[in-house]
């Protein structure tokens, strides 16, 4: 029925409205159960899709994202546009991929060396960002912040009417309960009128260090220690990779159970059946796959594969699992479809809630090019395929064919006409991916002060 249904839907554009009106009751007249819905995002930071067990991870890590993801509609294959914070953040605000908005994170040829005093991350002035489209349609609009990138000098608070952008105390960063205090305060400000709520964990990220009942539970009895680094590192002790991925999975726990204190608030406060609650992460971690640790390094799964768990009780059916690749691109027109808001035009993602109102199946989805970048660095994936595209000291290419390498071991050693296609699909990619306003020099913010710095540093950001 769904299938007829999305067929006739596609139809009626086309002059075949009026023969089939009777039959196509769930076309676009009839309103989304998900219209004029309340939107929470619940982002933590550096969290890969392989540590849930929704995602299929074997330790308790999220009893509560779990339950989320039954009640819901999950994502197996969502990507983030790119391996670290701030161009993560701006392709999931903006729809646009990074070269669009600017910021690639690390413009210079050897990737990795942090650009220092060099890097500022920059907001243009002309991108449309989530929190401003939803603000200019009536939402309240409300955000906590415990990444020290996402500054509202950089920018990053436009469109927010609340933008809680915690200091450092003797943490790197700040703890879910001091976020979440952040939080559940926004939330009573705002739960009067339709509202979008922003909230960034940095429990996950690196360092690892749990609270000290998580860190017993999941790391009490193992030997080896916690190797802190990000970046490349290739002798790492397998018992000090299982004590340090131990810690990781502490920090994952530790966040469920923050996710759960927002989640049973909002059911307090009768919100439930209005609200849409998204659950991701900006990027993954590394464990050792690729020769490092951390994140902002390459372009392989383990950065990549992100969770993505939408819920509200007008998706259907209720624990729905979609196999169909999407992009963190997809997140803002997504959002704005569901809540029966305009999409801007030009973005680079697409409205994925056809799929999740079940009024399209994925069958019916043309297959597209997924694509993620970092400094000189970009890959592109169609279905299970992907390549790697690396420029530092020269070109280097890695093909891989996930289905049957899904950890990226071996790229394909010849050039089949799919690596040859993938290959000339991205280089047009690459062409085409100007961005929207140039940066000039007169235009960069300001440098962050010494405390940032120290702090990014703390974080593994700066060397
Ligand atoms: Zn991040």
């Amino acid at each position: 029925l769904r299938t007829l249904r999305a067929v006739l839907c596609r139809l009626a554009p086309l002059g075949f409205v009026l023969a089939l009106a009777v039959a196509t009751d769930g076309c676009a007249p009839a309103p989304r159960p998900t219209e004029g819905a309340n939107v929470v995002i619940l982002m933590v930071d550096a969290l890969r899709a392989d540590r849930l067990g929704c995602y299929g991870h074997t330790a308790p890590t999220s009893p509560f994202v779990d339950t989320l993801a039954r009640e819901g509609v999950l994502f197996e294959r969502a990507f983030s546009a790119a391996p670290q914070t701030v161009p993560s953040a701006l392709s999931l605000w903006s729809g646009v991929y990074p070269s669009r908005h600017g910021n690639l994170y690390f413009p210079t040829r050897d990737a990795f060396r942090m650009p220092g005093r060099r890097y500022r991350p920059r907001v243009p002035a002309g991108l449309p960002l989530m929190a401003e489209l939803f603000a200019q349609h009536g939402y309240t609009t409300a955000a906590v912040m415990s990444n020290p990138w996402l500054r509202p000098e950089f920018g990053f608070a436009r469109g927010f009417d609340h933008y809680v952008h915690l200091p450092r105390r003797r943490r790197p960063v700040p703890r879910g309960p001091q976020v979440n205090a952040n939080a559940l305060n926004l939330l009573g400000h705002v739960k009067g009128g339709r509202f979008l709520l922003y909230v960034h964990y940095m429990d996950v990220h690196n360092p690892y260090e749990p609270p000290a009942a998580y860190r017993d539970a999941f790391a009490g009895r193992l030997p080896g220690r916690y190797v802190y680094l990000n970046g490349p590192f290739p002798l790492v002790q397998p018992e000090d990779l299982a004590f340090t991925q131990a810690l990781y999975d502490a920090g994952v726990r530790a966040v469920d159970d923050q996710i759960r204190d927002i989640g049973l608030m909002i059911r307090a406060h009768g919100l439930g059946p209005s609200t849409i609650v998204v659950v991701l992460s900006d990027h993954g971690d590394e464990f050792q796959e690729h020769g490092g640790l951390g994140h902002g390094w390459t372009l392989h799964e383990e950065m990549l594969h992100t969770p993505l768990v939408v819920v509200h009780p007008g998706l259907v059916p209720a624990g729905r699992r979609i196999a169909t690749p999407v992009s963190h691109v997809d997140l803002l027109p997504t959002l704005l479809d569901l809540t029966g808001l305009p999409i801007p035009p030009g973005l680079d993602g697409v409205s994925l809630a056809p799929l999740l109102l079940g009024a399209e199946d994925e069958g019916d989805r043309p297959e597209r090019a997924l694509y993620a970048e970092l400094g000189d660095g970009r890959a592109i994936r169609r279905g299970e395929r992907k390549l790697i595209r690396m420029e530092r000291n020269g070109t280097r290419e890695e093909a891989y064919d996930l289905a049957a390498d899904p950890g990226e071991r071996r790229p394909v050693a010849e050039r089949p006409p799919w690596v040859r296609a993938l290959a000339a699909e991205l280089a047009a990619f690459a062409d085409a991916a100007v961005p929207l306003e140039p940066a000039t020099a007169d235009e960069l913010p300001p440098p962050p002060d010494p405390h940032l710095e120290e702090q990014l540093r703390a974080l593994g950001y700066v060397r």
